[in-house]
């Protein structure tokens, strides 16, 4: 559509500055497109931000997500990002009472030391070697599965080839996830700590027909190919940091305070209306990409 006059047209508009927008607006600008990011708060990093809640102390702390892991190594690489992960030697305790005993199970600190937090609490070494047998199983489908999702979207036949493991794609992509935990796991605790990955911002339950929870399951077990989380130095600030100074380093232009709160499109073209504290705004773009939920873009679009 024709451009207002004074409107700067860019190749891509990019609407919300989040981790993926960040992403997206430092391999456009890397790739020689002209790039506008538009973020409506007063800093980027989306749900991905640090902040510093002690007043006096310089400790920069994750506010909403808090763990990296499904950040692939070929774009910390490729993007030359500055930024480190340290590893955690305990992921869980969930306390418990047996027997009218105060207890828990402790998974992490090594080997032998989660083998007997398992007999401790189970009573037998059963539980734990499930333990071993399933995670085994998920490691082995991280392993094939992660190095996916920087490739083009796989078919589900291809997919399926590339798990090569019937078993453990009946486990996880065919079958609801609470099925596979009840046949494996006999504690209702355990259960309840392998079913977490599962379930933890989903609204569906352990067999919903959806599979919804198996998806949100692999998300938490695929990571870095591993399926490890790593805590973030200097929150998960630091990280969406590192991809903003990257975007701007290979000439992205990222504006907060910038709220779009319209895209105009004939098809072939747009123009996202923005608004600032000082007024409305209009940016032309080849392409716009909405780094924002359904509903926002729904509304952006009318
Ligand atoms: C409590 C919580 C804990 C989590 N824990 C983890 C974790 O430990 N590890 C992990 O990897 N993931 C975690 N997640 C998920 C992770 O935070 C999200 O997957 C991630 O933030 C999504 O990034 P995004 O860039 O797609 O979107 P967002 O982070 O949602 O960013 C979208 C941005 O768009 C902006 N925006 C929206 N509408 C407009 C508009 N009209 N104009 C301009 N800007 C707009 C918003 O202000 C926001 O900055 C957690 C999420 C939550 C809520």
């Amino acid at each position: 559509m024709p451009a207002h006059e004074g409107t700067r047209t860019y190749d891509a508009v990019i609407v919300g500055g989040g981790h993926n927008g960040l992403v997206a607006a430092a391999y456009l600008a890397r790739a020689g497109r002209s790039v506008l990011l538009l973020e409506r708060l007063g800093h980027t990093g989306g749900a991905a931000v640090s902040s510093r809640p002690f007043a006096g102390v310089d400790a920069r702390l994750s506010r909403y997500s808090y763990l990296v892991s499904l950040l692939p190594d070929k774009i910390v690489r490729e993007l030359g990002l500055d930024f480190r992960v340290r590893g955690r030697t305990i992921s869980s305790y969930t306390p418990v009472e047996r027997g009218g005993r105060a207890t828990g199970l402790l998974v992490g600190g090594g080997e032998e030391r989660t083998r007997r937090a398992f007999a401790e609490l189970t009573g037998d070494e059963r539980e734990f070697g499930a333990w071993q047998r399933f995670y085994g199983m998920t490691g082995e489908v991280a392993r094939r599965v992660f190095p996916t999702l920087t490739e083009p979207l796989p078919t589900r036949a291809a997919l399926r080839a590339r798990v090569g493991d019937e078993d453990a794609w009946r486990a996880l992509f065919e079958e609801p996830i609470g099925v596979t935990v009840e046949e494996n796991f006999r504690d209702d605790l355990v259960r309840g700590v392998v079913l977490t990955d599962a379930l933890i911002g989903t609204f569906a339950d352990a067999h919903d027909p959806s599979l919804a929870q198996n998806r949100c399951f692999l998300y938490h077990v695929i990571g870095g190919g591993t399926g490890a989380w790593d805590v973030p130095v200097g929150g998960m600030g630091a990280l969406t940091d590192a991809l903003a100074d990257a975007a701007r380093a290979a000439g992205a232009e990222i504006v907060t305070g910038h709220e779009a709160v319209r895209v105009d499109t004939d098809g072939r073209t747009a123009e996202v209306t923005y608004r600032t504290a000082d007024g409305e705004g209009v940016a032309a773009a080849r392409h716009v990409l909405v780094n924002a939920s359904p509903r926002e873009l729904a509304a952006l679009t009318g």
